[in-house]
Order: C-alpha cells, then structure tokens, then sequence
C-alpha cells in the first residue's frame, strides 16, 4: 500500500502515521514524491484488513499495491535508477546499456587481466568471474576461492572495473566485501532465503539470477526478501529457465524481461550465455535481449575458451565480445538508448 500525502504535510506527519502502522504490525518506508512524501506499507497481506479503520490525513491518496511483492513493485519507485557504487560509479536503469563480461571462473591473474581488457576494449563497465563456483558435478572444478577474491580485487585496482562475482554461501560475505562491488546470486540459489536475508543486510549491490524454473513472481519475491531486510540495491537477471529444448542449455524467456521492466523499477540484466549454452549462440540472444529492453548484459568471455575450466563452449573470445558490443550499440542507437561506448585504445591499466 503506497499513501501519498499532499505537499503540505511534512516528515512529522509521515512519522505519525508510520507509527501507527508499524503499531498494527505493518512496516513502512519513506518515499519522496515529488515535492511531498510517500509511506510505503509492507507486510503481512492479512494485517492490511486492519487498515481499513485507519484515519488517513486529510488530502491523502491511498493506493494499494495488487501484487504479493510490494518494494519491488513499479509503484514504490517509478523513477528510479541504481548506482553500483564501485571504483567508478555505473547508473544503472537510466536508459542505458551496462555491459559486464568475464571468465565463468577466474582461474588465474593473467587470464583474468586479459578478460579485463576485453571488457574494456568493448567498452564494458564490470568484470565478472567466480571465485566460488556451483558445479553439477562435486567432481568439477569449484574455483579457486579466497585467491580468487584477492586476483578481482588487484585488476579491481588496475583496471577501475566493478567486480561481480557469485556468492554461495552467507559466510563468505565478509571475505568478500573489500573485493567485490556486486554480490551475484546463482540460479541455483534463488530461493536460499537465509543467503537472501544475508545480502538484504549489507549495502552492496546483488545481481539476482533468476533460478531455470522460477516463475517471474517468485523471483520478484525472492528480491523482495532482499529488499525488505534494508538493501536498496537488487539487480535482476534472466539467465533461461529450462524447457523441453535440447539444442540450447537453457531457453531465454525474452518475455520476462518486457514483464520484469513492467512489474517492477528494478535493473533488468540477461545472461545470454548460459541461456545459449553455445558461443555461435550468444550474439544473438544479447542482440534479443537489449531489443526487448534489457538495463544490461552478463557475458562469459574467456581468452582461450577451448582452455576454460569451466562454460568454455559458451564463452565468447575477446574479439568475439568486442564485435557483439559493436553490434549491440547499433540496436541500442535503433531504439534510442546508449550501450557501452567503444574504447579507441588499447585497454590501459588505471593505478
Ligand atoms: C555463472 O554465472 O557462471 C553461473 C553459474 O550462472 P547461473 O547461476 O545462471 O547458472
Ligand atoms: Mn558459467
């Protein structure tokens, strides 16, 4: 429930009435709108009944949010872009096209600076690689952990580039920190809600994957759990959900991107590569996605996919990730938005 309150009254009276909300067991944030406020009502959806004999301030406009997810909702912030507050600040949800490249799994400092300068070359903005990797198999290779952590937070320092990299485990969170500027969480663990209530306490942005047979709603509600523990800052990303399709890993629900932009004001990335599973495929399935209105893409790039330890058959070349960018900004341009503007260097090192 959103309740607007009309521009004379001020921050006491919103204290006023949040008090006597959170009395009835509800929780409330404060929103501005415009020249006024907005008390945001969370909560049990049973307790809401109780709202009915509530004496709103006169002039309020009370609308009520339909859907389970509330601080998710496209009600709670219609205008909002997200900053990922990394060595260099990157909007997100503006109307731009963030691009994020980088190993499955870093497996080492050289190929990771050469997947960093890939990422620069096709003027990307994030790095991604895992530290600690969810495997299938308990006999794959798992990623090289905490040394990991230290090699993205070095090409962190050298090359100015926020770091994503997936979370597996709410004790690793603290290792993380100084490393890492977005907190992924795996498909695999859409629904870990103790991981989620983890992350919806630290300030740091998360990249939620959307698990492969989530539906949309429950992936809003597992940002919601996230949202709702005090973190702001949720990215959600389509990654494919499984189907009945062998010739692709997994099957991209371009849907739910047009679904997600409408439900919701958070930041929408997609994943092509492990939707496409294949590399010939990948191009097609980012061109896709930012014609459907993505906020970003997560791509895998490796500098010798036949060498990766991990998602090598989907994994792009550096050259590879440079032209789809090339081509991505000429959809972009189509459409009216920016997309990662090219490098017309060599990728430098920053100190
Ligand atoms: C990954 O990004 O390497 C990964 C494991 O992704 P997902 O959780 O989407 O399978
Ligand atoms: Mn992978």
């Amino acid at each position: 429930m959103l309740v607007t309150l009309p521009p004379d009254c001020g921050e006491s009276d919103c204290d006023e009435m949040r008090e006597q909300l959170e009395v009835l067991g509800l929780h409330t944030r404060l929103m501005r709108a415009g020249r006024g406020w907005t008390v945001v009502c969370y909560g049990d959806p049973d307790l809401f009944a109780r709202v009915k004999q509530f004496t709103f301030p006169a002039g309020a406009i009370v609308t009520a949010v339909p859907q389970p997810y509330v601080l998710c909702a496209r009600a709670c912030a219609p205008d909002r872009a997200m900053i990922v507050p990394g060595p260099r600040p990157i909007t997100l949800g503006d109307g731009g096209i963030a691009l994020a490249g980088g190993p499955c799994s870093v497996e080492g400092l050289q190929m990771l600076r050469e997947s960093a300068a890939a990422v620069i070359a096709a003027g990307g903005t994030m790095l991604r690689g895992g530290a600690f990797k969810p495997r299938t198999s308990p006999y794959a290779f798992a990623g090289l952990g905490a040394a990991a952590l230290e090699m993205l937070g070095e090409v962190r320092r050298e090359t100015g580039l926020a770091i994503v990299t997936e979370v597996l485990d709410a004790r690793q969170i603290d290792a993380m920190i100084p490393h890492v500027d977005v907190f992924q969480v795996g498909a695999r663990n859409m629904q870990n809600f103790s991981l989620l209530a983890e992350l919806g306490r630290i300030r740091r942005p998360v990249l939620l994957k959307r698990g492969a047979s989530a539906t949309i709603e429950e992936l809003l509600l597992s940002a919601e759990h996230i949202l709702s523990r005090g973190n702001t800052d949720v990215i959600l990303c389509e990654r494919g959900v499984r189907a009945h399709e062998t010739l692709t890993r997994n099957t991209l629900d371009i849907g739910a991107v047009a679904v997600l932009k409408q439900e919701t004001h958070l930041p929408v990335f997609v994943d092509p590569s492990h939707a496409a599973g294949r590399a010939d495929l990948v191009a097609a399935h980012a061109l896709a996605a930012v014609a459907a209105g993505c906020d970003g893409l997560l791509v895998e790039v490796h500098p010798r996919p036949g060498e990766a330890l991990s998602d090598g058959k989907q994994s792009l070349t550096p050259d590879a990730f440079i032209d789809l960018a090339a081509q991505l900004r000429s959809i972009a341009a189509a459409l009216g938005r920016t997309s990662a503007p090219a490098a017309h260097q060599p990728a430098q090192r920053v100190a």
